[in-house]
């Protein structure tokens, strides 16, 4: 892990307005991750004030192009990342900055699926020991019991007996996503968080992977943090989406409407770039002016300001905040609010 700058964070975005009846499993506030890189040790901030409440039993995706802070966002859930600061808080109780030990007992209730199962199997570990470890090191399940309990994992994610004592270089792409799954259920989570987990697989298994994750959804009451760019997968899977854009939510709601109708220059872009048929056709389309930029050093103006086709001279003075838009709807653009137009 990079060593971390203790720098207070430059911008503490975002009010959280929870959905009706909302029960957060994880509410996360103010989340902030930046590492020195470089030679000159210059601050790359990855996390920049996240503020997301997350539904018991739902799923919240995360969406955003590549670098902005999806990933390191999910490691902070699941203990795998220190943040530089903020909380994140399960049922209530803070699980950011604990020791090893308590960290080990609380994240038995977070656990993670990886995009790439080739990088995050041990290639020497059959899948008996892959799935058995953590039933070994957080419940302290005995031998013969885990062996009956790993059959029946295997059995949940739609594998059998013949693979217990398998290889994963034994398994196709989708066999060995189904015993991450099989892994990272084992000890029961709360809250089941997956890093692009259809990604680095065959378009033609993705669907019965999700197909999968559905089921495991409706019959454990896991709640899921899923990430994803594939915004189809997001449309089968997701009840809310949380747009993230160079370390910050800059749209937030739930799925329909985002999917639907973005508010946010960016969240329309994303959506132009990859239309979902089933939607219909978006309203106008939007284009963003080059590439997503370095999050190294600080930033005063809009993120979005340099690439955004509607910026106006106010988006170069301050970074707007989330503002509610609409019934749990939020956006962080002020230009494109109902009340910009209204008024
Ligand atoms: P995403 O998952 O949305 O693609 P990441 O969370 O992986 O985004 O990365 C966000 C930013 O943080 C990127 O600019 C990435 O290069 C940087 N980053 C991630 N992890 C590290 C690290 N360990 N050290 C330095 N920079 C990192
Ligand atoms: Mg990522």
């Amino acid at each position: 892990m990079s060593a971390q700058p203790t720098t207070p964070s430059t911008t503490a975005s975002s009010t959280v307005t929870p959905p009706p009846g909302d029960d957060p499993v994880l509410a996360i506030e103010g989340l902030t991750k930046h590492y020195a890189v470089g030679a000159r040790r210059e601050q790359l901030i990855a996390l920049d004030g996240v503020s997301l409440s997350v539904q018991r039993g739902r799923t919240t995706a995360l969406v955003g192009e590549s670098g902005s802070g999806k990933s390191t966002l999910a490691r902070c859930l699941t203990g795998l990342v220190q943040p530089t600061s903020g909380t994140v808080l399960l049922n209530g109780e803070k699980i950011s900055g604990l020791g090893a030990v308590a960290m080990s007992r609380i994240y038995r209730d977070v656990q993670m699926v990886f995009q790439d199962p080739n990088s995050s199997l041990n290639p020497r570990r059959s899948v008996q020991q892959t799935v058995a470890e953590p039933l070994k090191r957080h419940l302290n399940t005995p031998a013969k019991q885990r062996r009956e309990r790993v059959r029946e994992l295997l059995h949940l994610v739609g594998l059998d007996d013949r693979h217990l004592d398998r290889l994963p270089h034994e398994l196709s792409g989708g066999q060995r996503q189904r015993v991450g799954i099989a892994r990272a259920i084992a000890v029961e989570p709360q809250v089941l968080v997956l890093d692009e987990p259809t990604s680095s697989l065959d378009v033609s298994v993705r669907g019965q992977v999700l197909d999968l994750l559905l089921e495991l959804q409706q019959r454990m009451g896991m709640t899921y943090v899923f990430i994803s760019h594939d915004l189809h997968a997001v449309r089968r899977v997701a009840d809310r989406v949380s747009v993230m854009y160079l370390g910050a939510v800059v749209e937030e709601g739930p799925a329909t409407t985002v999917l639907t109708a973005p508010a946010h220059p960016y969240t329309r872009a994303l959506m132009s770039a990859a239309p979902v048929p089933e939607y219909g056709i978006q309203r106008q389309r939007l284009r963003l002016r080059g590439e997503i930029p370095s999050p190294i050093g600080l930033r005063r103006e809009c993120r979005l300001a340099g690439r955004c086709p509607m910026v106006r001279d106010s988006c170069r003075t301050a970074q707007p905040p989330l503002t509610a838009i609409g019934p749990h709807h939020t956006s962080a653009c002020p230009v494109t609010a109902p009340s910009a137009s209204a008024a």
